[in-house]
């Protein structure tokens, strides 16, 4: 079985280019360079030394001591929370703002939900003194303040997407539309292994770092670079796709893809597209996604708005579907539950994102002398007013 993508852009029976017409321009420029630029030796050493000095890799492979007694088995985090901005999502920003500079474009656009990849966004415009446009739905700005406030101060315009939900998707239509009226000038940084080929395929290589330092760190302190297992949340799947990529093709290391269930999978508040998703098409690639029975898009729900997505990446449905990786879904309870269990075990404060993959520490049933992977995609500081409702510790 094949897991990486195909010479027309498929996993599988996923995956694809489903656009207008009116992108096909763009998007065929950057399906025929991308390969190209990112094998240039100027291009990785640019990016190299980006993700050292810059981005601030290798982050760690941290032996959680405790959490490892606690569950008996060996537990090691991959530190993407230690990356500069925060979380993983600057390995992909910086690789595509290169990518836009290779392509002679001078005006970057990009869709944000919780801001995260907003921000991760903006920050390598600051850094590339280009031109920043960020859609985001009204609903959305209300709800993420701070990070607004961290996109204008990097010089970023949030525009609002004002029309349907004012949510993530809104967002997504409005960078569309956007491209499809600036395709000359004009750069559209995807934030996760979705879209339509090449942006899942191009995403997962920048984000193939993590795994890449994972087999190397391991080795270095166990003698093995094979876990027997790779743990990661998944939302559109960029994190995941980066900490199974270079352990794909290697049956040994099982791969669990842990999703948000929300409220629980059967209470219409859920975010479990591999359990409640159907075949479809969304944002130009044919994928998993929630729907309704006549196929509109339904309206996800996670406690963590990173999670917060109606479908999955192309690779991941791939993946489920195949049996390649294990899946997982986890509430929002269970995944405050595993938070207060990192921090006060560890002395580290994850992400909520990060915590369901956490939490599926408990589902896994390792045995003592297993190994298991953890990545920690991204730090708490976003989710703190979150952390201080729910454990009650106002005014504490
Ligand atoms: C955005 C985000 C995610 C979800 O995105 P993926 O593309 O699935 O990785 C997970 N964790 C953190 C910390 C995020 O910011």
């Amino acid at each position: 079985m094949k897991y990486t993508v195909d010479e027309n852009g498929f996993y599988g029976r996923f995956g694809g280019s489903y656009i207008p017409e009116m992108l096909y321009p763009n998007v065929e420029e950057l399906r025929q360079n991308y390969l190209l630029i990112m094998q240039e030796p100027d291009f990785q050493e640019e990016m190299q030394s980006l993700l050292k000095d810059y981005v601030g890799r290798p982050t760690p492979l941290y032996f959680a001591k405790r959490l490892s007694e606690k569950y008996n088995t060996n537990i090691y985090l991959k530190r993407e929370d230690l990356n500069h901005t925060g979380a993983h999502k600057i390995n992909n920003t910086v690789g595509q703002v290169l990518m836009a500079k290779r392509l002679g474009k001078k005006r970057i656009i990009a869709e944000t939900g919780a801001g995260q990849h907003g921000v991760a966004t903006a920050t390598v415009c600051a850094l590339m003194g280009l031109e920043c446009i960020v859609y985001m739905g009204e609903v959305d700005i209300q709800r993420q303040a701070p990070n607004v406030a961290r996109m204008k101060m990097l010089g970023a315009t949030v525009v609002p997407a004002t029309s349907g939900s004012k949510t993530l998707k809104d967002a997504t239509n409005e960078a569309i539309r956007d491209w499809i009226n600036n395709p000359e000038d004009t750069y559209y940084i995807i934030g996760s292994v979705v879209g339509p080929h090449p942006y899942p395929d191009m995403v997962a290589r920048f984000q193939s770092v993590i795994s890449e330092e994972i087999k190397a760190q391991l080795k270095e302190k166990t003698g093995s670079e094979n876990p027997d297992y790779v743990v990661a949340c998944v939302g559109g799947g960029s994190n995941a796709a980066g900490a199974f990529y270079h352990y794909l093709d290697t049956p040994e290391v099982k791969l669990v893809a842990v999703e948000a269930a929300g409220l629980g999978i059967d209470s219409g508040e859920s975010a479990a597209t591999s359990v409640l998703g159907r075949e479809g098409i969304i944002h130009g690639s044919r994928t998993l996604l929630m729907q309704t029975e006549d196929g509109q898009v339904t309206e996800p729900y996670s406690i963590s708005a990173g999670l917060d997505y109606p479908g999955v990446g192309p690779l991941h449905a791939h993946l489920h579907q195949s049996g390649r990786a294990i899946f997982e879904s986890i509430t929002d309870d269970e995944a405050l539950q595993a938070v207060l269990e990192l921090t006060r075990l560890e002395g580290i404060i994850p992400a909520l994102e990060s915590a369901h993959a956490l939490a599926a520490l408990g589902r896994i049933g390792a045995k003592p002398d297993e190994t298991i992977v953890v990545n920690l995609s991204g730090r708490g500081d976003k989710d703190l007013n979150t952390y201080l409702d729910r454990f009650e510790l106002h005014g504490k």
